[in-house]
């Protein structure tokens, strides 16, 4: 009989798929891996395994403990699922600008949610990281992983993501894109891709961030933007920017039309940080030879945006809705 133990242990391994359509006009092979496949539906399934079998290994996360992190849902799911298995309870706070939907995911997975303004800074005592604080100070056998600044959190991708984009491409990839939140993804995967291709003929893997506009990767003030999961406003240490060579900022509505054609064009339902990548991504390949492999990754699943990028009146109301003739998408790239 084939089958896993528990779900917790069918995280990584994810695909990589070519893109076909969207990338119209460019030589070069864009593969995309596809992190939804994971079992939480996202690529924070990753690190949250790492970093709870890391506390549990130290003795930071003890038996019956309740696990309290400040989270946009993906890393709530991961943590969730690997509590479940354990006996950890999970409380997660999120900022309110995360939709409805992915609050009641985490509920679903028996997590408890508390939700705070996002239009507060972060040392105000609302905030979603000040209200985290408290609630760890509160609970008793309370430990936060604390993703922005847990070093698991790259690791986890350093051990995991890097080397199956290196497998699976041959050792041919020769870009790698990724949006930046914690920046865990982008530090422990362009870490270990540059690592092993340091010293091949043809150079170094080159390592792409993807950020929305305003964010302050790429040199913005912090000031909100709608795609979600990604940018900051405030610079996390679980990012690394030496392990970056480039930053590339994609505004909102480039972001969300670009999910919007993954679905209908290349039949990948995914979030609207997954269409920020892509952007990114076509931007860095426009110029690049039929050789070049740029692999993009796509974070998570497009079900905890319908009512958002997927609904047309959520996009009118915000002036996303273009017609062909008034894309940016297309003339920024060509
Ligand atoms: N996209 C989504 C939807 C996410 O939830 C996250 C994680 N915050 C990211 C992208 C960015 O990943 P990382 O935190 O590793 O930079």
């Amino acid at each position: 009989m084939k089958y896993a133990e528990h779900i917790a242990d069918l995280v990584g391994n994810t695909p990589l798929v070519k893109l076909n359509s969207v990338t119209e006009g460019i030589a070069a092979t864009i593969l995309a891996k596809i992190e939804y496949m994971n079992p939480g539906g996202s690529v924070k399934d990753r690190i949250a395994l790492k970093m709870v079998e890391t506390a549990e290994a130290s003795g930071e996360l003890k038996p019956g403990g309740t696990i309290v992190e400040p989270t946009s849902g993906n890393t709530g799911v991961g943590l969730a699922l690997v509590a479940q298995r354990r006996g950890y309870k999970c409380v997660f706070v999120c900022p309110d600008k995360v939709s409805q939907d992915k609050r009641d995911v985490l509920k679903a997975y028996g997590a408890e949610v508390v939700v705070c303004p996002t239009a507060v800074a972060p040392d105000h005592p609302d905030s979603y990281y000040q209200t985290s604080d408290r609630l760890v100070r509160e609970i008793d056998g309370a430990w936060k992983p604390n993703q922005y600044a847990n070093p698991m959190g790259p690791a986890s991708h350093y051990e995991s993501t890097g080397p199956e984009i290196w497998d699976d491409t041959d050792g041919l990839v020769t870009h790698f894109v990724a949006g930046v939140g914690t920046g865990g993804t982008i530090t422990g995967t362009g870490r270990y891709l540059r690592e092993v291709s340091d010293t091949r003929e043809g150079g170094r893997v080159r390592v792409i961030g993807a950020d929305p506009e305003g964010s302050v990767y790429s040199g913005g003030t912090g000031r909100p933007y709608l795609v979600e999961g990604v940018g900051e406003d405030f610079w996390p240490t679980a990012y690394d920017p030496k392990m970056v060579d480039e930053v590339i900022a994609v505004s909102d509505a480039d972001s969300f039309e670009m999910t919007r054609r993954l679905a209908k064009e290349e039949g990948l339902l995914v979030g609207g940080s997954c269409g920020m990548a892509v952007v990114a991504a076509l931007r860095a390949a426009k110029d690049l030879p039929a050789d070049a492999v740029v692999v993009v990754l796509l974070p998570d699943s497009g079900r905890g945006y319908m009512s958002k990028i997927f609904n047309d009146d959520w996009m009118s109301s915000y002036g996303f809705m273009r017609s062909a003739d008034q894309s940016t998408v297309g003339e920024l790239l060509h």
